[in-house]
């Protein structure tokens, strides 16, 4: 019997009797991140990072069953060893490795190989089986370097602040507009947040994160003589409300590794598209893959198939697994009209 099972309702390990990242209702979730395809609502008992904690509890109700882990830290169940690992994807966010009789997998969840200075850096888990992500799973994603693309956001911020414009800028409420507001040159102005990013931003602090800068709500008393210059983080699904037209005149600008393609940016009608991602690009994905020593590659979300050939011609024995997560499109808003919390 192998130790991670692909089942209807997720991936599961039956002699632990547990589930991760399932998403139907189980008893009992190992969960790789809070993000809304990963952490679903309905689980009896949770188990998660720290730093999942709060943000977890916003999204799936105070009442929620759910024990939080330091990175590192050995959790047993019927002998099955659980432990969490960093992921590099957004805070909190964990690799799961599972050991039992000698034998080890790895369920990465999402991640990134390269540089965030909101998250604990990707750590390569020796083991026999790897579960990849492969959200950017072919050669032509390749993403420039962090500061270069913080170049690019702060020169149209000031770019627009000279010119008396808002700039708005959009991430998903739970990483990337983190990463965002940790990045940017907060000299340049004010910055101001969307309630559904400020909302986050507090549940991290209450976990002790504490590498935010200074931000201010927009509510109905904003001050709106104190708009033009300023930053406005907001997700994704604010762009076509009712919502943006106080900030007028603004620009809009979106971060996301897919902006590094022609065909998103024009359809989400945006002035600007900033190729800043949390899952790792080509190069990445391939080196963390290597980093594991692992032999039995499965491949879930994105270019599944593409990717898992490439790796059986490499020489791996590498397999498709069928999961309900839905990558980064969603967490951008484009996978669904239904709008960024519905992913
Ligand atoms: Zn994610
Ligand atoms: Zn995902």
């Amino acid at each position: 019997m192998p130790l991670i099972e692909f089942r209807s309702k997720g991936l599961y390990c039956p002699p632990g009797d547990f589930y991760i990242d399932p998403w139907r209702k189980v008893d009992y979730a190992v969960v790789t991140h809070a993000h809304a395809d990963h952490a679903r609502w309905g689980m009896k008992h949770y188990l998660a990072h720290h730093l999942s904690g709060s943000v977890l509890r916003l999204r799936l109700g105070q009442d929620i069953s759910l024990q939080t882990v330091e990175y590192g830290e050995v959790i047993a169940r019927n002998g099955v060893k659980i432990s969490l690992h960093p992921a590099g994807h957004i805070i909190g966010s964990a690799q799961v490795r599972v050991e039992y009789r000698g034998e080890v997998w790895v369920i990465s969840g999402d991640y990134k190989t390269g540089p965030d200075d909101t998250t604990t850096p990707f750590e390569p888990i020796s083991c026999h089986h790897f579960i990849t992500e492969s959200t950017f799973g072919l050669p032509v994603y390749r993403w420039a370097p962090q500061n270069q693309i913080f170049e690019d956001i702060n020169r149209w911020w000031q770019q627009n602040a000279e010119e008396g414009r808002v700039s708005l800028l959009l991430g998903y409420s739970l990483g990337k507009a983190q990463r965002l507001l940790t990045g940017v040159n907060a000299d340049i102005g004010r910055i101001f947040t969307h309630g559904a990013v400020e909302n986050t931003n507090l549940a991290l602090r209450a976990d002790g994160f504490g590498k935010l800068p200074q931000t201010e709500q927009i509510t109905r008393d904003s001050d709106k003589s104190q708009f033009p210059g300023s930053l406005v983080v907001a997700p994704p699904s604010a762009a076509g409300s009712s919502w943006v037209k106080q900030f007028r005149p603004f620009e809009v600008g979106i971060a996301s590794g897919w902006m590094s393609l022609r065909g998103p940016r024009r359809r989400r009608n945006v002035d600007r598209g900033f190729a800043l991602s949390d899952h790792a690009d080509w190069i990445g994905l391939l080196e963390a893959i290597e980093g594991t020593g692992a032999e039995h590659i499965y491949v879930t979300h994105g270019y599944t198939d593409v990717f898992a050939q490439y790796l059986n011609e490499k020489g791996y024995n590498a397999s498709v697994v069928r999961t309900e997560y839905e990558g980064e499109l969603a967490e951008i808003g484009e996978g669904t009209v239904k709008g960024e919390e519905s992913a």
